[in-house]
């Protein structure tokens, strides 16, 4: 039986997506640098026969892998706190990782998921976004590595499946959260929660008012997984999100809530080309993989806030400060 390859596996939704696996009975190698996963998020599947880890950047050659039936690409910073801050090896990251994870699929006939994300729409002009919506990025700023990285690894995942017959599938997945974000992740669940738990401010940026719609990470492992295992119909992309949106100023409230912090609100100012507004259309997702999300917003936050009061001993990274 051939293995499933996860690169980023020791990342926040890797490490849950190597569980997941492991427990439909599934071999796993999770490959990951340790940028910004960490041994932690993947201790507790070492004992497991079925899991073995490997310390490798995805911008070298894997020509080590073999007996590989799918593989899922996840390696990638998503806090744009930590992709923002070598924005060239970020970019290295999306396209010479993208290659050389194609080129171990090619070799090896295994299935290929990439782990897109909601930001190719960049700073979006139309509500709900869809697949069909082209996006309205900047090739310049300090999100362009990310994005225009991201939007470079689907051409190069499209190229692949036309030029090679790689059998591709493109998941373009909204904001997610949940236990296994480092506690100095910098995105916005990550630091709301640990500022409330400590007493320190909790850092809205600008007015609070853009949104995300928040998607608990086990609803996206799910989906992830039927993705992958979708027929060839699904080699175009799908976006997997939880369609309920929020403000920043009410996750802030509903992260007093959960943590019944006396914490006050700090507000401080809008990084450059934040998006305003993003909600997933799902209705792909939903017509060809039977999925949508099941876990409501206050709901999976208190599974996180439990996670961090356990786990977590490091300070927020807040990006205006
Ligand atoms: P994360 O930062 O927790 O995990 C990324 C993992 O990739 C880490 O373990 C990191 O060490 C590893 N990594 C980074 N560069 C690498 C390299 N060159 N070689 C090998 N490993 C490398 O982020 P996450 O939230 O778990 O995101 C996982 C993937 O999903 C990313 O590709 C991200 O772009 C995508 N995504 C996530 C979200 C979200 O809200 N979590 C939204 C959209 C897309
Ligand atoms: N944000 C915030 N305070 C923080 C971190 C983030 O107000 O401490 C805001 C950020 O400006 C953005 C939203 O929360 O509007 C989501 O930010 P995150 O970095 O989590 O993800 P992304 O912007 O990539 O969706």
């Amino acid at each position: 039986m051939g293995s499933i390859l996860v690169s980023g596996g020791a990342g926040f939704v890797g490490s849950f997506l190597c569980e997941a696996l492991l427990d439909r009975g599934e071999h796993v190698v999770c490959l990951d640098n340790l940028q910004t996963g960490s041994l932690g998020n993947i201790l507790h599947l070492v004992p497991n026969e079925r899991f073995l880890f490997s310390a490798q950047d995805v911008e070298l050659p894997l020509s080590a892998f073999n007996d590989i039936e799918q593989i899922y690409n996840l390696a990638c910073p998503a806090s744009p706190v930590h992709y923002q801050n070598d924005p060239i090896r970020t970019l290295r990251t999306n396209v010479i990782g993208a290659i050389n994870i194609l080129e171990l699929a090619r070799r090896t006939g295994a299935r290929v998921l990439q782990a897109s994300t909601s930001e190719v729409y960049g700073d979006p002009e139309i509500h709900p976004q869809s697949e069909g919506y082209r996006g309205s990025v900047t090739s310049f700023g300090p999100r362009a590595c990310y994005d225009e990285g991201k939007r470079a690894a689907e051409t190069l995942f499209h190229d692949y499946c036309k030029m090679y017959d790689v059998d591709i599938r493109i998941a373009r997945i909204f904001n997610t959260y949940g236990p296994n974000m480092a506690g100095s992740d910098g995105r916005v669940v990550s630091n709301f929660i640990m500022q409330a738990l400590s007493g320190q401010p909790i850092t809205i940026y600008g007015e609070g008012k853009q949104t995300r719609s928040f998607c608990y990470v086990t609803d996206l492992v799910e989906g992830l997984i039927r993705l992958m295992n979708a027929g060839p119909h699904m080699r175009q992309p799908c976006n997997l999100g939880n369609p309920t949106e929020t403000t920043i100023r009410e996750l802030a409230e509903h992260v007093i809530e959960a943590t019944g912090s006396s914490s006050e609100l700090q507000f401080l100012p809008l990084p450059q080309d934040d998006p305003i507004r993003r909600r997933p259309d799902i209705s792909l997702a939903f017509k060809n993989l039977g999925w949508q999300p099941t876990t409501h917003l206050p709901e999976g936050l208190a599974r996180t806030v439990e996670y961090f009061e356990s786990h977590q001993q490091q300070r927020p990274r807040a990006m205006t400060q």
